[in-house]
Order: C-alpha cells, then sequence, then structure tokens
C-alpha cells in the first residue's frame, strides 16, 4: 500500500462519548499519515466505533460490519478496524472475530492508546485484537481532540459506578475516574484556540465529578472555570444524575456567564418500584422536586431527559406514572428506548419479561405524548427572542442558518454565512414537529 495519500473513514456510533473517541482514533489515524474521508470507496481505513448501549445498535453495527465486507472485495489493501464498546463486553471478543473474520483490527474501550500500533500491524498484513480488562491511565489524561471545529465534546470523567440493573456501560467503561481540572482546562484551552465556541463537558455522570481526585474539587468547582476561559462561547454538560444534582450545582449555572440553562437528566421511569428495580436511587417525589428546585432558581431552563418502556414487571400503571411524569416535567425533549436485555446485567435475569409487541405499543403512546409536550414547548417560545450561536448553513435548506439556543433548541432563519460561529437574537415565530422558525433581530 502507497504510505502517501491513505484515507480513514471513522464511523461513530451511540452516545457522546462514543463519538469522542472516534475523534481520537480518526487524530491517531492522522499520526499514522491518514486523512479523513466520508467516502468509503476510497478508503484504506475504516474505523467502526462501536455501542452496545442496545441490541438494536449493535444489530445496525453487524449490518455495516457485513457491508464492509463486500467493500473488501472489491478493494482487497482495505483494512477495517472495530473498536469500543461491543468489542469490550465479555466474552463478545470471540463471537465477533468468528461473525466477522474480514476485520483486522479488534480493540476495546481501554485500548485506544495502542490504536497507532495497531494500525501499523494491520498495515502489515496481521490480523490484531487487544481487549485490556483495565484502563490506562496517562492516555485519558489527554486523548487527542480533532481541532478546528465548532463544536466539541471534552470528557471529564470515565467509566461509571452506578451499576443500574439494566445497563451496560460500567461494565464496559469501568469504574468512574475523573480527569484532573487541570487536563481539562488545558484541553479546551486548545480547542478554543483552534476556533471552537461550544463544549460539552462529558460523562457517565457529571455531578459526581471529582470525587475520586483526592482534592477538595466538585463540578460546580469545573464548571466555574471553565465558563472563564476567554473566547468560549458555551459551556454544556452532559449527563446529570438526578440523585447527585445538588443545589449549589443549578446555582452555579444560573450564575455562570456561558453556563447553558439546560439539564439533561434521565429519569428512565415514572414508577418507584420500577425505580427501585433499576437501581436509579431516588424516588418519582425526590426527582419532582429537583426539577421544582432547578424551575425555581431558573425558570426557563429546558429540561430533556432518557425514558425505558417494558423494564421487566413494568404494569401498565407503572406505565402510566411514566406519563404522568411527562406531563408534570414538560420536557423539552425526550429520548426513548425500548428496554434491551443486556447480558451480564441484573434485568436481563429478571423473570417478568415483557413481550415485545406490549413494549412497542407502550413506546409509541410514550413517543406521541412526548412530542405533544415538545411542540407545546416550541410553542411557548414564539415572539420571545433567544441567543442562539450560528452553526452554519441548514443541511435541508442551505439559503437558511441554524443554530441551537442556550437551552438546546434547534432553530431555523434566513441569514448571512458569514455568521457561523457567532452568538445572534433571533426572535421565534413558528414551532415546527422538531425545529423552531425565526428571524435575526441582531448580532450580539
Ligand atoms: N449515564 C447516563 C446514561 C447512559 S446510557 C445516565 O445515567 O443517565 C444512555 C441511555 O440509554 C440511558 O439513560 C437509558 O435510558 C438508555 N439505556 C441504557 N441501557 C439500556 C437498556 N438496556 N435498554 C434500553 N435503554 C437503555
Ligand atoms: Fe448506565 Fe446508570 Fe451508569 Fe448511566 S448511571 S451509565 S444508566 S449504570
Amino acid at each position: 500500500m502507497s504510505t502517501n495519500n491513505k484515507k480513514v473513514v471513522t464511523l461513530a456510533y451511540g452516545c457522546q462519548m462514543s463519538e469522542r473517541d472516534a475523534d481520537t482514533l480518526t487524530e491517531i489515524s492522522a499520526q499514522e499519515g491518514y486523512t479523513r474521508t466520508d467516502d468509503l470507496e476510497n478508503a484504506d481505513l475504516v474505523i467502526i466505533n462501536t455501542c452496545c448501549v442496545r441490541e438494536s445498535a449493535e444489530n445496525k453495527i453487524l449490518g455495516k460490519i457485513g457491508e464492509l465486507k463486500k467493500l473488501k472485495e472489491r478493494n482487497p489493501h482495505l483494512k477495517i478496524a472495530v473498536s469500543g464498546c461491543m468489542v469490550q463486553q465479555p466474552g463478545a471478543l470471540e463471537r465477533l472475530q468468528h461473525r466477522a473474520p474480514h476485520v483486522d483490527i479488534w480493540a476495546g474501550t481501554h485500548n485506544l492508546p495502542e490504536f497507532g500500533r495497531l494500525i501499523r500491524l494491520a498495515e502489515d498484513n496481521q490480523k490484531v485484537a487487544e481487549v485490556w480488562k483495565e484502563p490506562g491511565p496517562a492516555f485519558e489524561a489527554t486523548p487527542l481532540a480533532e481541532k478546528g471545529k465548532l463544536k466539541a465534546n471534552v470528557n471529564i470523567s470515565y467509566g461509571c459506578n452506578n451499576f443500574c440493573t439494566y445497563c451496560i456501560v460500567p461494565h464496559v467503561r469501568g469504574r468512574e475516574r475523573s480527569r484532573k481540572p487541570e487536563d481539562i482546562i488545558r484541553e479546551i484551552q486548545e480547542l478554543v484556540a483552534s476556533g471552537c465556541k461550544e463544549i460539552t463537558l462529558l460523562g457517565q455522570n457529571v455531578n459526581s465529578y471529582g470525587h475520586d481526585l483526592n482534592i477538595s474539587y466538585d463540578f460546580a468547582n469545573l464548571l466555574k472555570q471553565v465558563d472563564e476561559i476567554p473566547g468560549l462561547l458555551r459551556v454544556r454538560f452532559l449527563t446529570s444524575h438526578p440523585k447527585d444534582l445538588s443545589d449549589q450545582l443549578i446555582e452555579t449555572v444560573a450564575a455562570g456567564q456561558h453556563l447553558c440553562e439546560h439539564f439533561h437528566l434521565p429519569i428512565q421511569a415514572g414508577s418507584n418500584e420500577i425505580l427501585r428495580h433499576m437501581n436509579r436511587k431516588y424516588t418519582r417525589e425526590y426527582y419532582l422536586d429537583r426539577i421544582a428546585k432547578i424551575r425555581e432558581i431558573i425558570p426557563d431552563a429546558s429540561l430533556t431527559t432518557d425514558l425505558i418502556v417494558g423494564f421487566p414487571g413494568e404494569t401498565e400503571v407503572d406505565f402510566e406514572q411514566t406519563l404522568d411524569i411527562i406531563s408534570r416535567v414538560h420536557y423539552s425533549q425526550a429520548f426513548t428506548f425500548i428496554y434491551s436485555k443486556r447480558s451480564g446485567t441484573p434485568a436481563a435475569v429478571m423473570t417478568d419479561q415483557i413481550p415485545l409487541d406490549v413494549k412497542k405499543r407502550r413506546l409509541q403512546y410514550l413517543m406521541n405524548h412526548q412530542n405533544a409536550q415538545s411542540l407545546e414547548w416550541r410553542k411557548a417560545m414564539v415572539g420571545k427572542i433567544y441567543e442562539v450561536l450560528v452553526e452554519g448553513p441548514s443541511k435541508s435548506n442551505p439559503d437558511r442558518l441554524t443554530g441551537r439556543t442556550r437551552g438546546n433548541e434547534l432553530v431555523v432563519f434566513p441569514g448571512d454565512p458569514k455568521l457561523k460561529g457567532t452568538l445572534v437574537k433571533v426572535r421565534m415565530r413558528e414551532a415546527r414537529s422538531w425545529t423552531l422558525l425565526g428571524e435575526i433581530l441582531s448580532e450580539h
């Protein structure tokens, strides 16, 4: 294979953490001489960074890996790498290797630092598979970031200690490890220097950030410090576990200049019985109290959530409690999922699994209910003025610009493409199913 002009396609599945890891892999490939492309036909290396949080994600990824087999038949020098959560699942590697012998590199979530070496081995026509059981801390301190993007994700912690009974994440990402504040700040400063205007701080539970660092420094401290980085226009964060959402954090967001008034607070289910079986460690009453606190301190904060239907043992009455939460909270958006059995998790062996047709019916009902709420939320924004960060021309209508409010609502409006990366004031004109239409009042 020629060493010049090598091209890599990186495909990320799943959450923002997976996207962030995929960026790191793209950067490691760049160090090995690969430039990024979206064109599979011209790729020398394809990286698939995987997700295993639900079976549907795994099926989609397996389909993609299958498709690449044909590409490799047409282009025999193509190297295929599959990395991340799916590969890290206990016992998964052998099964995957058997199913997809055309893959050249298999790498677990903890093996990204070694990826350059794995690429070189594959270039030497070796098949490689590395899945460490434990993470290597040196790499997590300084992951490589793709520079020059308007919006970037920055990990503040890795892993999770919560062990919700349905969830595979702690099993494939390991225990919670907070990055040092100075490493996080340095990464953000570098991103800002390369043109980044908005960053999202990522952790499975950002609210417990710092607990493992043995210094007296927590997530609110970090937010305050990040808020002061010159040149950064916006700071977001994901995910807040409701059990650890403190008044202090809400107050910090309220007082911050660039801290967006948006809380992603997954409730998962509205019934206390189900929450207990999920091991979520809060009740619906506690959750609603947290929501009331946010609304008290930041009345127009946007709230989003994750919801699971069909957890083992969920009755119609339990399900109605989830619908009831939606009616009470007024989320701007909810991510809704059918419970998916993940082997190795406690919920997978619970006896009263819910039939698929019931789960599907509940999901449809839930989505209809939430969609109506989301539309109400956006309708209530019409006529008012919001700060919008311009992201560039709209994909579906290049004559229009798109951007997001501080609450993360998507807005489409006429304007000069040169406004990309700036904050503008937009009056909302009309609420559509998924977006708002607006018009610019002035540049800030
Ligand atoms: N750390 C985050 C969630 C990470 S996983 C939190 O605790 O909120 C993202 C979402 O996927 C979860 O919030 C949950 O709603 C969903 N999810 C996780 N495991 C699932 C499973 N086995 N079946 C269906 N949805 C699941
Ligand atoms: Fe999974 Fe629960 Fe950890 Fe979120 S908090 S990653 S749902 S175990």
